[in-house]
């Protein structure tokens, strides 16, 4: 399986700034077998980036998009329109869910919709601190699971990615705190057990899931080595190119 260490810009960067940020990576990073570099820019810099980049060192991802292909949905953008230019879409990330108050049923349609458009969905799922402190995460993460892929064929289900963000670890929430690899080793486990009681072991075994909560170049060592992690969903440390790129070269090292 390969490792996977995908950037999500949120809402940052001009398209100006995407462009001169994406030139730097793209000197600074070699093609590297096994490894999958996947940035996830502002909507508004995704077509000038998907010309400029060489989809053979990094791929692009969306940030949201909206589930009906086309038709009368004002402001929105459809993944049929965004399917030539990503190749994967973050869907169920927490600030849709907790900001935008997307439901299990809106993130089911996004994972339908992007797989239907050839697009790899990164289906983000994650506990709050108050479900953690409840003893309810095994819970949650069940319902986040099967209720975003319950519309997907077992065929289907082998181009999914799965993210484990606990919302408590993500940097820009409030007094976020960094998970221990024992407390992501134990939640990764427990999505595995369940995808493989639900799906079967060789559905489970082809499905990768990645960790994402305050990444930097000095835990990633430490969270991509959890058995089950399959690579590292970063936000605010995707933003600093010399962190980003050190992240992964870390990645490289370690599948060497
Ligand atoms: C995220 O929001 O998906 C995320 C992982 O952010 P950060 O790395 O900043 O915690």
């Amino acid at each position: 399986m390969k490792t996977y260490i995908v950037g999500n810009w949120k809402m940052n960067l001009t398209v100006g700034e995407s462009s001169i940020y994406l030139h730097k990576l793209l000197k600074r990073l070699k093609q590297a077998r096994g490894l999958e570099v996947v940035v996830a820019p502002s909507l508004i810099a995704i077509q000038s980036l998907s010309l400029q980049v060489d989809r053979h060192k990094i791929k692009l991802a969306a940030q949201n998009f909206y589930h009906q292909d086309y038709g009368a949905y004002t402001g929105e953008v459809s993944i049929s329109q965004l399917r030539t230019l990503v190749d994967y879409a973050i869907v169920g990330h927490s600030e849709r869910r907790y900001i935008f108050k997307e439901t299990d049923k809106d993130i089911r349609a996004k994972v339908a919709a992007a797989i239907r458009n050839g697009v790899t969905p990164i289906l983000c799922i994650g506990e709050t601190a108050s479900e953690r402190d409840f003893g309810e995460t095994k819970d949650v993460l069940r319902d986040q699971l099967f209720g975003g892929l319950s519309d997907v064929s077992a065929e289907d289900l082998k181009k999914v990615i799965i993210a484990y963000e606990p919302v408590w670890a993500i940097s820009s929430v409030k007094g976020a705190r960094l998970a221990s690899p024992d407390d992501i080793a134990t939640s990764v486990d427990l999505i595995h057990k369940q995808l493989k009681a639900r799906f079967g072991k060789e559905v489970e075994e082809q499905i990768p899931v990645l960790y994402g909560g305050s990444v930097n170049p000095s835990n990633a060592g430490a969270y991509l080595t959890i058995p089950g992690v399959n690579g590292l969903l970063i936000g605010g440390s995707s933003l600093i190119a010399d962190h980003f790129v050190d992240i992964i070269d870390l990645a490289k090292r370690l599948r060497s």
